[in-house]
């Protein structure tokens, strides 16, 4: 806990035990029929003491919600009048809204549309063609055997609670930090003690299993949000929407979680695609489905959305990058898992330090964490409200080598926005024969995969590549070799089964039942999918070290992901450009989005001054010009004042507008700074494409150009 709050809550406690006593001190003063004079003074004394408990927590409010004490208020005010515009200018809508809407999905109206194709071209120019990366583009709809390999069949799940008397479904770890959270903003009373076991709570919920989660729901009296009803315990459910393929129903499906299994299965022909050569990566985007459990917080959290995914395949003995020196002196806010276990904020920190100093797994790691970075700023996000928080080890899957979620503020909180993850070798290991080996050996070991039945779930192809030594080398193999004639004597039906679990057995295994079998003759062996152990004897296995000369080292490459979920960064985009600014008048505020040129979903609008023949042709030769050169724009020959259609693409973030006052010449202006500048009708569509194309800047225009004076713009 930062020390200013618990110290404040330490005052606050002291005071509020001060104001009771003299509380008491008045009552008993009155009681004894004190004179006035001293009962005036003691009253006087317990007002300030008041005052001073009423100071504190003014201090303590704004100490828990990081801002003066209005904050919360004004993000909420901030977020409805962001959210107004967005739905009424047709940004996005509730989808189905006639029939009274489904929660978590949505529609993408006209702008919106813009504004998302926007950011995929620019995600394509910035990733897929920068790294020369194999775009791919896999069916939602996938077999279950996929999906059951990666493990999503078993383990894609949130535990829910339901209402007992109503069966409302809840997220139970929502429930746990809405009322975590609600009780360190709202009740100033509860102790430091408490205060530091609620923030204990919330660091650590990604780690409570059902049981524990059910037990902290009990012990703090938490009860349905909507009918105050009381919940169940929690139990795990599945998050992928099920159906089968085919009109048999026999053959089960799901529509995809994730994008990135259908890069992962077409892996050995994208490698040999690849002139069988490493590193590379591949990307796909994607609609990605998730039936979340209770959405909420709109476009953040929804049941189908936009996954842009790259899955880079590296050589785990070498995770260096190429182009690593471009974006090492890059600096920006990261919050590493030491700063967030020792309750600091997330700070500056150079890139390549963050790297060399190993707070980064590797140099890919760094680049595509530097790549992000670049890629959102560019998109228009404030980069004093955007971070990379490290995974704590508790949220990382235990084959994850490192994580790194970029998040970005908004009035939500801190967001998830991309999620950038070292996944090491476990997604081409899950898809290939000999995966399903290694998986038994970890259920073995760890004994959380329900490893019974996995067996079947085997592609058969192995995802590996190999490096081609110029000698060949001499290496000392391991040699396990199940006898099957004893074995089949032994075991009869189950021989298949132990003869994969021995060769399964990785070297510290093998090597630690040889020496068993040399010293006592006969070891206990658990056969994962018999689900017991047998006893296996010295003639049923030959266990050995073999020299040998291999020409080339077989491996599985490990994989860097960075996973972009595109609505929330779209969402998060609307909020960091939204703000609102007064009408001339003074009558009223004018919503504003500062898109920048790239994304804005549209770049331009012409406008004549006044309905007027000639100046309708003028602006009917400029839009053909635009046209031409590729922009999108809007041309409004409404009679409108021209301050209402100003205003009226303020709203849509357009950030340029031409308009045309006379047949020779006609002015631009900037939608922020509201400037013009003259160009000629044969200029304007050119000196528009060469700022929204990033060749020039506005300040480059405004210097160049006569400037317009005469009125306002808003006139
Ligand atoms: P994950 O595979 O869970 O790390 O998700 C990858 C990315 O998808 C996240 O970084 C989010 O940006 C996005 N995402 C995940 N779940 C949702 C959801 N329900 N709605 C919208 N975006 C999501």
């Amino acid at each position: 806990m930062a020390s200013s709050e618990e110290s404040l809550r330490k005052a606050l406690a002291e005071k509020q035990s001060a104001v009771e006593a003299h509380g008491n001190a008045v009552r008993a003063l009155k009681a004894a029929k004190a004179s006035k004079p001293e009962i005036d003074a003691a009253i006087e004394a317990l007002n300030s003491l008041k005052l001073e408990k009423s100071s504190i927590e003014k201090q303590l409010q704004a100490a828990v919600s990081g801002s003066d004490g209005d904050g919360a208020l004004s993000r909420e005010a901030f977020r409805q009048a962001a959210v107004n515009t967005l739905e009424r200018r047709l940004f996005y809508i509730p989808s189905f809204k006639i029939y009274r809407g489904v929660a978590g999905l949505y529609d993408y109206g006209p702008p919106g549309c813009a504004v998302k194709s926007n950011v995929l071209a620019f995600w394509r120019q910035h990733f897929v063609l920068e790294e020369n990366m194999l775009e791919v583009d896999c069916p939602c709809v996938t077999p279950e055997v996929v999906l059951k390999a990666s493990g999503h069949v078993d383990k894609f799940t949130d535990l829910m609670v339901k209402d007992e008397k109503t069966g409302t479904c809840y997220r139970a770890d929502h429930l746990l930090k809405d009322f975590c959270n609600e009780k360190l903003q709202k009740d100033l009373t509860i102790s430091a003690e408490k205060a530091a076991e609620l923030k204990h709570v919330l660091a650590t919920l990604d780690d409570l299993s059902a049981e524990e989660l059910g037990a902290k729901i009990k012990e703090y009296g938490i009860t349905a949000p909507d009918t105050k009803n009381p919940l169940s315990d929690p139990y795990p459910f599945n998050l992928m929407f099920q159906t089968s393929i085919g009109p048999s129903g026999l053959s089960p499906g799901y529509m995809r979680p994730e994008t990135a299994q259908g890069i992962f299965v077409n892996f050995k022909d994208l490698y040999y695609y690849n002139g069988n050569k490493l590193p590379f990566a591949a990307a796909q985007i994607g609609q990605a489905f998730r039936n979340e459990i209770s959405p909420r917080q709109g476009l953040l959290r929804v049941r189908e959305f936009t996954l842009a995914e790259i899955e880079h395949f590296v050589d785990p003995e070498d995770k260096s990058h190429p182009k690593y020196s471009e974006v090492v002196d890059l600096e920006f806010l990261m919050f590493p898992r030491g700063e967030q276990m020792s309750g600091q904020s997330a700070k500056k920190i150079r890139l390549g330090d963050a790297v060399s100093k190993g707070t980064v797994n590797n140099e890919t790691l760094g680049y595509f964490i530097g790549r992000v970075y670049l890629f959102l700023t560019r998109l228009g996000i404030d980069k004093d409200r955007l971070r990379f928080r490290q995974h704590l080890a508790n949220e990382m899957a235990h084959y994850a080598a490192d994580c790194w979620d970029a998040e970005i503020e908004c009035s939500y909180g801190w967001i998830e926005c991309v999620g950038i993850a070292d996944r090491s070798a476990y997604d081409l290991r899950a898809h290939s024969e000999h995966h399903v080996k290694n998986v038994f050996d970890e259920g073995q070991r760890e004994g959380n995969i329900d490893c019974i039945g996995t067996n079947l779930d085997k592609s058969g192809v192995p995802l590996v590549a190999a490096e081609k030594f110029s000698e060949p080398r001499e290496v000392e193999k391991l040699v396990i070799a199940p006898v099957k004639k004893e074995l089949g004597l032994a075991f009869k039906g189950g021989q298949k089964n132990v003869v994969e679990a021995l060769e399964a057995m990785n070297e510290k295994e093998a090597l630690e039942m040889k020496a068993a079998l040399e010293s006592k003759g006969e070891v206990e062996f658990y056969v994962c999918t018999l689900g017991k152990n047998v006893p296996i004897k010295k003639n049923m296995v030959s266990i050995s070290k073999e020299k040998k000369k291999e020409h080339q080292r077989v491996f599985t490459p490990s994989v860097i992901e960075p996973s972009f979920g595109i609505g929330r960064i779209i969402y998060c985009l609307f909020e960091h450009s939204f703000y609102t600014r007064p009408s001339k008048a003074g009558d009223e505020q004018l919503n504003v989005f500062r898109f920048p040129p790239l994304v804005a979903p549209i770049k331009c609008t012409v406008f004549p001054l006044v309905q007027n023949q000639q100046y309708e042709d003028v602006a009917k030769v400029i839009s053909k010009s635009l046209t031409t050169a590729g922009i999108s724009h809007k041309i409004d020959i409404t009679g409108t004042s021209i301050g209402k259609r100003y205003a009226r693409t303020d709203e849509l973030g357009v950030p340029f507008a031409i308009t045309v006052d006379s047949t020779k010449d006609v002015t631009i202006r900037e939608r922020d700074s509201k400037l013009q500048v003259r160009v000629s009708v044969e200029e304007a569509a050119l000196v528009v494409k060469s700022v929204t194309d990033g060749l020039r800047t506005w300040e480059d225009v405004w210097e160049k150009y006569p400037h317009h004076t005469s009125g306002s713009a808003d006139d």
